[in-house]
């Protein structure tokens, strides 16, 4: 399902919302204010706000291919500051890896209301069948937290794109819908972790190539009509790139 207009311009027109929300209900409402940072992050921080730092800045893991993620633990080391200087460059900020105001506002434009990304919504990324994250592997809460972190990784991707809009054509999968498209029994996006895109305009091997650098553990080929991401090793799982290093 891809639309040629900017999917999501089309969604906000207020025209066009009542039709929409008809055709996928929304069930998901959350937390409606941008993340309180109180205080200026830097290497050696610690804390649920790194933690949260770190989601956000997991798609600028690395500058070229590389098998490389910002670990979501809390504790701000090298790894994440290089994430942090390689989104404060993308963003025309400078690049000190200090995560002060500056930093925390464009932080917290990528944020909607619902705990969102600015673009992508949690309706692309519900199971087809049911709307909602419930039915998977983990719990409904878990399913739409790994959701959310994808969104930030797939925003970095955007960007790196040249912000060219992306599809999700399937993000959760409930284990009853997986089995009825014939997906793998321990599939990724039976997690929430998943997501199946399409970038209009763009060739399937370059979504790959950029998704190389934004920390996503699993790959599918790009030899497909759609590209396959994931971040099974946030999992625990081994990775799995399938194209390998392209
Ligand atoms: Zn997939």
């Amino acid at each position: 399902m891809s639309l040629p207009m900017s999917r999501r311009s089309v969604l906000r027109g207020a025209v066009v919302l009542g039709a929409a929300a008809a055709v996928s209900p929304l069930l998901l409402t959350g937390t409606a204010q941008a993340y309180p940072w109180s205080r200026t992050l830097k290497e050696g921080s610690t804390g649920a706000d790194v933690t949260e730092l770190q989601i956000r800045v997991a798609g600028w893991a690395a500058d070229h291919a590389a098998q490389s993620r910002v670990s979501i633990d809390g504790e701000f080391g090298p790894g994440t500051a290089a994430a942090v200087r390689r989104f404060q460059a993308a963003y025309g900020l400078g690049a000190d890896a200090q995560v002060g105001p500056g930093t925390q506002a464009a932080l917290n434009a990528l944020e909607q209301s619902d705990g969102s990304t600015v673009h992508f919504n949690f309706s692309e990324f519900t199971d087809r069948d049911s709307g909602t994250f419930n039915g998977g592997k983990v719990s409904a809460a878990t399913a739409k937290e790994n959701a959310r972190r994808c969104m930030y990784k797939l925003e970095a991707l955007r960007k790196k794109l040249g912000n060219k809009p992306i599809t999700v054509n399937s993000g959760f999968r409930s284990i009853a819908h997986n089995a009825e498209i014939g997906g793998a029994s321990d599939s990724m996006h039976l997690y929430g972790t998943a997501a199946d895109l399409n970038v209009p305009g763009v060739a399937n091997k370059t979504v790959y190539q950029k998704a190389e650098t934004c920390g996503f553990s699993g790959l599918e080929t790009y030899n497909t009509d759609h590209q396959h991401v994931d971040s099974r090793a946030d999992l625990g799982r081994s990775w799995w790139w399938e194209n390998g290093t392209v």
